[in-house]
């Protein structure tokens, strides 16, 4: 399965998508997340690189989210629980 969202996330790239919103960030435009969705906290709800909604399951010790184009990102490989 394609790792392209978790490299993205890694990498610190800006967001295509809206993570919470899923809609069209315009370049330049500055993303305003949640403070639990920037402290990791809170799952991403969209594929932040193709905005396709995403599948997420919440677990005591954190979360994953799967999109079905670029693949699985748990948040214990950001390095937070
Ligand atoms: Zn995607």
């Amino acid at each position: 399965m394609s790792q392209e969202l978790l490299e993205a996330l890694l990498a610190g790239d800006a967001p295509v998508f809206h993570p919470n919103t899923g809609q069209e960030v315009a370049s330049g435009e500055e993303i305003i997340l949640s403070p639990s969705a920037s402290a990791g906290l809170e799952a991403p709800r969209f594929c932040q690189l193709c905005g396709r909604r995403m599948v997420v399951q919440v677990r005591p010790d954190g979360w994953d989210a799967r999109c079905s184009r670029h693949g699985e990102v748990d948040s214990v490989y950001l390095g937070r629980r």
